[in-house]
C-alpha cells in the first residue's frame, strides 16, 4: 500500500490528488507530494529500514509509486566518505562526502529518474523521456531500459562524449538540438504534451525529485540518524537542493532525527550563477542567464526551475551560495582526487572549490559536520581534464630504464 496522500501547490495551498502536473493549475505555484506522515509513523517502525536492501527503495513508504512498479537500476546508497585528510588539508574535522558518483550510471540522477520512469509505468504512459544537461540522458534511458519503455533524450549538443554514448547503449532515442539547455528543455516539453508521454523533469518533476530527496534521507541515516550541520550541494535546476529541505522537514516530522538548523549551501559555476547572483545582491528575483559559458555542463542551467526555491531556503536555512571559477573548479576536481581517491565531475569540483572559497573566508566553523555532495563522475567528462595531467611518455621495455624514471620523479 502506498501513503501518497496528496499534492499541496507551495504558493496558495490548494489541494490536489495525485496528478499528471508540476504547477498548479490554479496560480501556477510549484506542486509538492505529500504522504500520510502520522500513518507511516504508526506503521512503521525505523529499524525495519535497516534491514531493507541497499537503494532507494528502502525508503519506499517515502516514495509516490506503487511497490508493483519499482523500477529498481539499484540506485542510491551510496557510500558516505569521512574525509580526513581532505578535511585536515582545508582544518575541518568533521568533513564527509556523499559520494552518489557511485550510482549505476554514474550520477544522482538515477535517483529521480527511478523513480519517475516508474510512475510512468504505473500510469501506463506509452514512452518516457527527458531534457538533459547530460547525466539525466544516461540515466532515465537505463531506467526505460529496465522498464521496458521506449525512451527520448534531449540534449544541446556538443555534450561529453561519456555522457552520450551509454545513453544510447541503454536504447535511448537521441534529440540533439543546436541550442541551449533552456532551449531544448522547451522543445522537450512541447513534445512530451503533445505525445501524451512521460517526461521524468517535465511533466513528471513533482514525481522526480522526490527521488533526490533520498540522497538526504541516507546522509542523515548513515550518519545514524542525525543531520549534517551543513550540507554543500550543486545547483542546476536547483531541485536537488530544494528536495534537502523536503527530506530533512519529513524526518524531522517522523521523528526520526532530532530538530536542528541545517545550513543549506549552494554551488554554481561563475560562468552559470543566476542563483548565486540573487544571492549575493540580495534579490528576490532570479535574472536568467542567456549564454552560459562554462566547462561544468551538467549545471549550465541558465533559467533554473527551482530557482527562487532554492534561494529561498538558502537564505532561511543561513547557508550560502557561492559561484568559484572553472579554474579553481580543476584544481578542486584534481584535489579531492588525490586526497580522498574520489574522481568526480567538474559539478563535485564545484561544491569543493566552494568550500576551500569559504573556509578561507572564515564562513565554516572547524568542528561542523560538513556533507559535500559529489553528484557525478568525472569519467564521463575526461575531456575538461586534459590540460591538468601531464601523460608522461613511453620507455623501453628495460629495467634500466624504469629505474632512472623512477629517480626523476622522487
Ligand atoms: C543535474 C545535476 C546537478 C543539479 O541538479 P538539479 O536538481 O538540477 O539542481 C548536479 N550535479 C550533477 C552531476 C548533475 O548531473
Ligand atoms: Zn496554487
Amino acid at each position: 500500500m502506498s501513503y501518497l496522500k496528496n499534492m499541496i501547490c507551495k504558493s496558495c495551498n490548494a489541494e490536489y490528488p495525485p496528478i499528471r502536473e508540476t504547477i498548479c493549475p490554479e496560480c501556477f505555484g510549484p506542486l509538492e507530494i505529500h504522504y500520510d506522515l502520522g500513518k507511516i509513523s504508526e506503521d512503521l517502525d525505523i529499524s525495519i529500514i535497516d534491514k531493507r536492501e541497499k537503494n532507494i527503495w528502502r525508503y519506499k513508504e517515502l516514495l509516490p509509486v506503487e511497490e508493483n512498479y519499482h523500477v529498481n537500476i539499484h540506485a542510491g546508497f551510496t557510500p558516505l566518505k569521512h574525509c580526513v585528510s581532505l578535511g585536515d588539508y582545508l582544518g575541518l574535522e568533521n568533513l564527509y562526502i556523499k559520494d552518489d558518483s557511485c550510482n549505476p550510471t554514474g550520477s544522482f540522477k538515477d535517483r529521480p529518474a527511478s523513480i519517475a520512469v516508474s510512475k510512468a509505468g504505473e500510469w501506463g504512459l506509452e514512452a518516457v523521456g527527458c531534457a538533459s544537461t547530460g547525466n539525466l540522458a544516461g540515466a532515465t534511458a537505463a531506467a526505460a531500459a529496465a522498464a521496458n519503455l521506449p525512451c527520448y533524450i534531449f540534449v544541446p549538443k556538443d555534450l561529453d562524449q561519456g555522457k552520450i554514448i551509454p545513453t544510447l547503449l541503454y536504447g535511448g532515442q537521441l534529440v540533439q538540438i543546436d541550442g541551449t539547455y533552456d532551449v531544448v528543455n522547451r522543445l522537450a516539453n512541447l513534445t512530451a504534451d503533445k505525445n501524451n508521454w512521460g517526461f521524468v523533469n517535465i511533466n513528471l518533476r513533482a514525481y522526480y525529485t522526490e527521488g533526490s530527496k533520498t540522497i538526504t534521507y541516507e546522509c542523515c541515516e548513515q550518519l545514524g540518524w542525525q543531520s549534517p550541520d551543513r550540507i554543500i550541494i550543486p545547483l542546476g535546476s536547483g531541485a536537488l537542493l530544494c528536495t534537502a529541505r523536503k527530506a530533512l522537514d519529513e524526518l524531522e516530522e517522523l521523528q526520526w532525527i532530532e530538530k536542528k538548523q541545517v545550513k543549506i549551501c549552494g554551488s554554481q559555476p561563475i560562468g552559470c550563477s543566476p542563483i548565486t547572483e540573487a544571492f549575493e545582491k540580495n534579490r528576490d528575483w532570479i535574472t536568467p542567464v542567456q549564454h552560459p559559458n562554462t566547462i561544468v555542463k551538467s549545471l549550465a542551467i541558465g533559467d533554473p526551475a527551482s530557482g527562487l526555491e532554492a534561494l529561498d531556503i538558502i537564505r532561511s536555512s543561513e547557508g550560502w551560495a557561492d559561484s568559484p571559477n572553472d579554474e579553481e573548479i580543476l584544481e578542486a576536481q584534481a584535489l579531492l582526487a588525490r586526497t580522498e581517491g574520489i574522481f568526480t565531475e567538474p559539478a563535485g569540483g564545484s561544491c569543493i572549490a566552494s568550500l576551500i572559497r569559504k573556509v578561507r573566508e572564515g564562513k565554516v566553523d572547524p568542528k561542523e559536520l560538513i556533507v559535500v555532495y559529489i553528484t557525478g563522475s568525472g569519467l564521463k567528462t575526461i575531456d575538461t581534464l586534459e590540460g591538468i595531467v601531464h601523460i608522461p611518455s613511453s620507455i623501453k621495455a628495460d629495467v634500466a630504464e624504469i629505474e632512472q624514471l623512477i629517480q626523476e620523479v622522487q
